[in-house]
Protein backbone atom coordinates (compact mmCIF):
# COMPACT_ATOMS: atom_id res chain seq x y z
CA UNK A 1 0.00 0.00 0.00
CA UNK A 2 2.93 2.40 -1.03
CA UNK A 3 3.08 2.77 -4.11
CA UNK A 4 -0.67 4.37 -5.48
CA UNK A 5 0.70 8.04 -3.92
CA UNK A 6 2.50 9.81 -6.49
CA UNK A 7 -0.01 8.18 -9.41
CA UNK A 8 -2.54 10.71 -9.36
CA UNK A 9 -4.16 12.26 -12.33
CA UNK A 10 -3.66 16.56 -12.36
CA UNK A 11 -6.14 18.00 -10.73
CA UNK A 12 -8.77 14.84 -11.14
CA UNK A 13 -9.44 16.01 -14.80
CA UNK A 14 -12.39 13.82 -15.25
CA UNK A 15 -14.42 15.61 -12.24
CA UNK A 16 -13.89 18.88 -13.94
CA UNK A 17 -17.00 20.06 -16.11
CA UNK A 18 -16.02 20.92 -19.46
CA UNK A 19 -17.82 24.12 -18.54
CA UNK A 20 -19.86 26.50 -15.80
CA UNK A 21 -21.24 29.56 -15.87
CA UNK A 22 -22.91 30.70 -12.44
CA UNK A 23 -24.75 33.61 -12.48
CA UNK A 24 -23.24 35.07 -15.61
CA UNK A 25 -24.36 38.56 -17.06
CA UNK A 26 -22.85 40.24 -19.96
CA UNK A 27 -23.70 43.95 -20.48
CA UNK A 28 -22.41 45.38 -23.70
CA UNK A 29 -22.10 49.37 -23.04
CA UNK A 30 -22.89 51.58 -26.22
CA UNK A 31 -22.78 55.09 -25.72
CA UNK A 32 -25.84 56.09 -24.33
CA UNK A 33 -27.25 52.60 -23.50
CA UNK A 34 -26.64 49.56 -22.17
CA UNK A 35 -27.70 46.22 -23.31
CA UNK A 36 -28.16 43.62 -20.97
CA UNK A 37 -27.93 40.55 -23.44
CA UNK A 38 -26.86 37.90 -20.63
CA UNK A 39 -28.93 38.11 -17.35
CA UNK A 40 -27.75 35.54 -14.94
CA UNK A 41 -27.09 32.18 -16.97
CA UNK A 42 -26.42 29.41 -14.86
CA UNK A 43 -24.95 26.00 -16.63
CA UNK A 44 -22.39 23.07 -15.99
CA UNK A 45 -21.07 21.12 -19.41
CA UNK A 46 -19.91 17.69 -18.68
CA UNK A 47 -16.67 16.48 -20.58
CA UNK A 48 -17.74 15.02 -23.94
CA UNK A 49 -21.32 16.03 -23.51
CA UNK A 50 -23.05 17.61 -26.61
CA UNK A 51 -25.47 20.83 -25.86
CA UNK A 52 -27.19 22.71 -28.32
CA UNK A 53 -28.49 26.37 -27.43
CA UNK A 54 -31.71 27.50 -29.37
CA UNK A 55 -34.05 30.33 -28.76
CA UNK A 56 -35.18 33.48 -30.68
CA UNK A 57 -32.93 35.78 -32.80
CA UNK A 58 -31.35 38.10 -29.75
CA UNK A 59 -31.61 35.86 -27.07
CA UNK A 60 -28.13 36.15 -26.25
CA UNK A 61 -26.84 32.88 -27.87
CA UNK A 62 -23.82 34.43 -29.83
CA UNK A 63 -22.93 36.41 -26.54
CA UNK A 64 -22.81 33.24 -24.42
CA UNK A 65 -20.15 31.78 -26.68
CA UNK A 66 -18.27 34.70 -27.28
CA UNK A 67 -18.10 34.46 -23.60
CA UNK A 68 -17.15 31.19 -23.29
CA UNK A 69 -14.70 31.18 -25.93
CA UNK A 70 -12.98 34.21 -23.93
CA UNK A 71 -13.23 36.66 -26.09
CA UNK A 72 -15.16 39.13 -24.39
CA UNK A 73 -14.72 38.81 -20.34
CA UNK A 74 -18.02 38.34 -18.54
CA UNK A 75 -19.73 41.75 -16.75
CA UNK A 76 -20.46 39.85 -13.69
CA UNK A 77 -20.90 36.00 -12.75
CA UNK A 78 -18.12 33.22 -13.68
CA UNK A 79 -17.60 31.40 -16.64
CA UNK A 80 -14.87 28.44 -16.18
CA UNK A 81 -13.54 26.14 -19.29
CA UNK A 82 -12.43 22.88 -17.53
CA UNK A 83 -11.45 24.74 -14.73
CA UNK A 84 -10.12 27.86 -15.97
CA UNK A 85 -12.11 31.04 -14.79
CA UNK A 86 -12.32 33.27 -17.98
CA UNK A 87 -13.31 36.00 -15.91
CA UNK A 88 -9.87 36.11 -13.99
CA UNK A 89 -7.25 34.41 -16.44
CA UNK A 90 -4.59 36.24 -17.19
CA UNK A 91 -4.26 36.92 -21.40
CA UNK A 92 -1.78 34.45 -21.52
CA UNK A 93 -3.83 31.58 -20.16
CA UNK A 94 -6.72 32.75 -22.50
CA UNK A 95 -4.34 32.50 -25.73
CA UNK A 96 -3.81 29.06 -24.41
CA UNK A 97 -7.00 27.90 -23.72
CA UNK A 98 -8.22 29.10 -27.05
CA UNK A 99 -5.13 27.07 -28.77
CA UNK A 100 -5.21 23.84 -27.18
CA UNK A 101 -8.35 23.46 -25.43
CA UNK A 102 -10.77 25.53 -27.52
CA UNK A 103 -12.41 24.65 -31.13
CA UNK A 104 -14.25 27.45 -32.32
CA UNK A 105 -16.31 28.27 -35.43
CA UNK A 106 -17.69 31.84 -34.77
CA UNK A 107 -21.08 33.40 -36.95
CA UNK A 108 -20.67 33.50 -40.49
CA UNK A 109 -17.83 31.15 -41.85
CA UNK A 110 -15.61 33.10 -43.46
CA UNK A 111 -14.61 34.89 -40.37
CA UNK A 112 -13.10 32.18 -38.99
CA UNK A 113 -11.59 31.40 -42.15
CA UNK A 114 -8.19 32.75 -44.26
CA UNK A 115 -9.78 33.89 -47.52
CA UNK A 116 -7.41 34.00 -50.11
CA UNK A 117 -6.20 30.56 -49.02
CA UNK A 118 -7.17 27.19 -49.67
CA UNK A 119 -8.60 24.16 -47.70
CA UNK A 120 -5.29 22.63 -47.23
CA UNK A 121 -3.60 26.43 -46.06
CA UNK A 122 -6.46 27.01 -43.43
CA UNK A 123 -5.74 23.58 -41.54
CA UNK A 124 -2.51 23.76 -41.47
CA UNK A 125 -2.79 27.23 -40.54
CA UNK A 126 -4.62 26.04 -37.72
CA UNK A 127 -2.68 23.77 -36.66
CA UNK A 128 0.48 25.46 -36.30
CA UNK A 129 2.16 24.95 -33.21
CA UNK A 130 -0.61 23.02 -31.99
CA UNK A 131 0.72 19.08 -31.03
CA UNK A 132 -2.18 17.78 -30.22
CA UNK A 133 -4.03 18.46 -33.69
CA UNK A 134 -4.64 16.37 -36.34
CA UNK A 135 -4.80 16.62 -39.99
CA UNK A 136 -6.73 13.34 -40.30
CA UNK A 137 -9.60 14.45 -38.27
CA UNK A 138 -9.76 17.84 -40.70
CA UNK A 139 -9.19 15.13 -43.80
CA UNK A 140 -12.27 13.32 -42.58
CA UNK A 141 -14.36 16.01 -42.75
CA UNK A 142 -12.71 17.56 -45.82
CA UNK A 143 -13.62 14.22 -47.76
CA UNK A 144 -17.16 14.79 -46.59
CA UNK A 145 -17.39 18.17 -47.86
CA UNK A 146 -15.64 17.37 -50.66
CA UNK A 147 -12.51 19.89 -50.69
CA UNK A 148 -10.07 17.71 -49.94
CA UNK A 149 -8.11 18.20 -53.20
CA UNK A 150 -9.59 21.57 -53.90
CA UNK A 151 -7.09 24.53 -54.00
CA UNK A 152 -9.35 26.70 -54.74
CA UNK A 153 -8.94 29.87 -52.28
CA UNK A 154 -11.88 30.25 -49.60
CA UNK A 155 -13.37 33.56 -51.30
CA UNK A 156 -14.41 31.52 -54.17
CA UNK A 157 -16.03 28.98 -52.19
CA UNK A 158 -19.92 28.38 -51.36
CA UNK A 159 -21.21 29.59 -48.00
CA UNK A 160 -22.06 26.07 -47.46
CA UNK A 161 -17.92 25.20 -48.43
CA UNK A 162 -16.69 27.97 -46.23
CA UNK A 163 -18.80 25.94 -43.32
CA UNK A 164 -18.17 22.81 -43.79
CA UNK A 165 -14.66 24.27 -43.89
CA UNK A 166 -14.61 26.24 -41.02
CA UNK A 167 -15.90 22.72 -39.26
CA UNK A 168 -13.11 21.01 -40.17
CA UNK A 169 -10.46 23.81 -39.34
CA UNK A 170 -12.31 23.80 -35.90
CA UNK A 171 -11.99 20.09 -35.00
CA UNK A 172 -8.82 19.22 -36.37
CA UNK A 173 -7.04 20.77 -33.20
CA UNK A 174 -9.02 18.19 -31.20
CA UNK A 175 -10.73 20.46 -28.95
CA UNK A 176 -11.88 19.71 -25.55
CA UNK A 177 -14.96 21.98 -26.17
CA UNK A 178 -15.95 23.25 -29.85
CA UNK A 179 -18.22 26.50 -29.96
CA UNK A 180 -20.00 26.74 -32.72
CA UNK A 181 -22.13 29.23 -33.82
CA UNK A 182 -24.91 28.51 -36.51
CA UNK A 183 -22.57 25.74 -37.64
CA UNK A 184 -25.34 24.34 -40.73
CA UNK A 185 -27.58 27.34 -41.38
CA UNK A 186 -25.95 27.66 -44.82
CA UNK A 187 -26.03 23.83 -45.48
CA UNK A 188 -29.13 22.32 -47.26
CA UNK A 189 -30.41 18.60 -45.33
CA UNK A 190 -28.12 16.44 -46.69
CA UNK A 191 -24.88 17.90 -46.31
CA UNK A 192 -26.29 19.33 -42.84
CA UNK A 193 -26.83 15.49 -42.23
CA UNK A 194 -23.71 14.35 -43.35
CA UNK A 195 -21.98 16.98 -41.33
CA UNK A 196 -23.24 16.01 -38.16
CA UNK A 197 -22.91 12.17 -38.54
CA UNK A 198 -19.18 13.40 -38.70
CA UNK A 199 -19.31 16.11 -36.16
CA UNK A 200 -21.05 13.56 -33.49
CA UNK A 201 -18.89 10.22 -34.71
CA UNK A 202 -15.62 12.49 -34.01
CA UNK A 203 -16.76 14.53 -31.02
CA UNK A 204 -17.62 10.69 -29.29
CA UNK A 205 -13.98 9.35 -30.43
CA UNK A 206 -12.23 12.12 -28.70
CA UNK A 207 -14.58 13.06 -26.10
CA UNK A 208 -15.05 16.54 -27.20
CA UNK A 209 -17.65 18.55 -25.30
CA UNK A 210 -19.88 20.54 -27.78
CA UNK A 211 -21.73 23.80 -27.23
CA UNK A 212 -23.58 24.50 -30.44
CA UNK A 213 -26.04 27.10 -31.18
CA UNK A 214 -28.60 26.06 -33.79
CA UNK A 215 -31.96 27.25 -34.92
CA UNK A 216 -32.82 24.04 -36.50
CA UNK A 217 -34.61 21.15 -34.24
CA UNK A 218 -32.92 18.47 -36.06
CA UNK A 219 -29.71 19.41 -35.65
CA UNK A 220 -30.28 19.90 -31.81
CA UNK A 221 -32.08 16.82 -31.79
CA UNK A 222 -28.47 15.24 -32.15
CA UNK A 223 -27.25 16.83 -29.22
CA UNK A 224 -27.77 15.35 -25.55
CA UNK A 225 -28.85 18.44 -24.19
CA UNK A 226 -30.97 21.34 -25.61
CA UNK A 227 -31.25 24.75 -23.94
CA UNK A 228 -33.40 27.44 -24.50
CA UNK A 229 -32.51 30.85 -23.79
CA UNK A 230 -34.46 33.95 -23.88
CA UNK A 231 -33.95 37.82 -23.24
CA UNK A 232 -30.44 36.60 -21.54
CA UNK A 233 -32.15 33.85 -19.61
CA UNK A 234 -32.37 30.04 -20.17
CA UNK A 235 -36.10 29.25 -20.17
CA UNK A 236 -36.05 25.74 -20.34
CA UNK A 237 -33.72 22.44 -21.18
CA UNK A 238 -34.94 19.54 -23.01
CA UNK A 239 -33.16 16.19 -22.73
CA UNK A 240 -34.25 12.88 -23.69
CA UNK A 241 -36.14 12.57 -20.51
CA UNK A 242 -39.05 15.68 -21.51
CA UNK A 243 -38.54 19.02 -21.25
CA UNK A 244 -37.91 21.19 -18.03
CA UNK A 245 -37.94 24.60 -16.99
CA UNK A 246 -34.62 25.34 -14.82
CA UNK A 247 -34.55 27.07 -11.64
CA UNK A 248 -32.26 30.21 -11.74
CA UNK A 249 -29.87 30.72 -8.58
CA UNK A 250 -32.01 33.45 -7.62
CA UNK A 251 -34.93 30.71 -7.30
CA UNK A 252 -37.29 32.21 -10.65
CA UNK A 253 -39.22 29.50 -12.34
CA UNK A 254 -39.35 30.56 -16.05
CA UNK A 255 -42.80 29.81 -17.26
CA UNK A 256 -43.39 27.28 -20.33
CA UNK A 257 -43.72 29.93 -23.66
CA UNK A 258 -46.97 27.79 -24.19
CA UNK A 259 -48.49 29.48 -20.47
CA UNK A 260 -46.91 33.36 -20.87
CA UNK A 261 -49.67 35.05 -22.29
CA UNK A 262 -52.30 33.41 -19.82
CA UNK A 263 -49.89 33.44 -16.67
CA UNK A 264 -48.82 37.39 -17.37
CA UNK A 265 -46.29 39.49 -15.59
CA UNK A 266 -46.97 40.88 -12.00
CA UNK A 267 -49.68 38.06 -11.80
CA UNK A 268 -49.93 37.06 -7.83
CA UNK A 269 -49.46 32.87 -7.51
CA UNK A 270 -49.01 30.97 -4.85
CA UNK A 271 -46.57 28.23 -4.91
CA UNK A 272 -46.79 25.47 -2.47
CA UNK A 273 -44.94 21.98 -2.51
CA UNK A 274 -47.63 19.23 -2.38
CA UNK A 275 -46.03 15.93 -2.51
CA UNK A 276 -41.81 15.01 -2.72
CA UNK A 277 -40.61 16.74 -6.02
CA UNK A 278 -43.94 18.51 -6.60
CA UNK A 279 -44.87 22.02 -6.59
CA UNK A 280 -48.39 23.51 -7.38
CA UNK A 281 -49.08 26.83 -8.23
CA UNK A 282 -52.22 28.77 -7.86
CA UNK A 283 -53.08 31.92 -9.56
CA UNK A 284 -54.84 34.73 -6.61
CA UNK A 285 -58.27 34.51 -6.43
CA UNK A 286 -59.01 38.42 -7.78
CA UNK A 287 -61.51 40.31 -5.63
CA UNK A 288 -64.47 41.02 -6.86
CA UNK A 289 -65.46 37.58 -8.21
CA UNK A 290 -67.89 36.64 -4.85
CA UNK A 291 -71.41 38.01 -4.01
P1 LIG B 1 -28.45 35.83 -30.62
O1 LIG B 1 -27.14 35.26 -31.01
O2 LIG B 1 -29.29 34.94 -29.76
O3 LIG B 1 -29.23 36.34 -31.79
P2 LIG B 1 -26.87 38.02 -29.48
O4 LIG B 1 -26.03 37.42 -28.43
O5 LIG B 1 -26.24 38.32 -30.80
O6 LIG B 1 -28.18 37.12 -29.69
O7 LIG B 1 -27.50 39.38 -28.93
C1 LIG B 1 -28.10 39.49 -27.66
C2 LIG B 1 -28.48 40.94 -27.42
O8 LIG B 1 -27.29 41.73 -27.35
C3 LIG B 1 -29.33 41.56 -28.51
O9 LIG B 1 -30.21 42.48 -27.92
C4 LIG B 1 -28.33 42.27 -29.38
O10 LIG B 1 -28.92 43.38 -30.02
C5 LIG B 1 -27.30 42.73 -28.35
N1 LIG B 1 -25.94 42.81 -28.92
C6 LIG B 1 -25.25 41.81 -29.54
N2 LIG B 1 -24.03 42.21 -29.90
C7 LIG B 1 -23.92 43.51 -29.52
C8 LIG B 1 -22.88 44.49 -29.59
N3 LIG B 1 -21.69 44.20 -30.14
N4 LIG B 1 -23.14 45.72 -29.07
C9 LIG B 1 -24.31 46.01 -28.49
N5 LIG B 1 -25.33 45.13 -28.39
C10 LIG B 1 -25.15 43.89 -28.87
MG1 LIG C 1 -26.30 34.91 -32.98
Amino acid sequence: MSAPLARRPPAAAADVPALRCAGLVHVYREAGTDVAALRGIDLEVEPGQRVALLGPSGSGKSTLLTVVAGIMRPSAGTVAVFGTDLGNARERNLRRLRAGTLGLMLQGASTNLLLHEGAGANVEWALRGIPSGSTRVADQLLDAAGLRADDRPVREMSPAEQQMLALAVAMSTRPRLLLADEPTSQLDDADRDRLLDLLVEIADQQGTAVLLVTHDELVAARMQRSIHLRDGRIGEEATAAGRYAVIGADGSIPLPEALRAEWGSGRLVSIDAVAPGELRIRGAETGGDHD
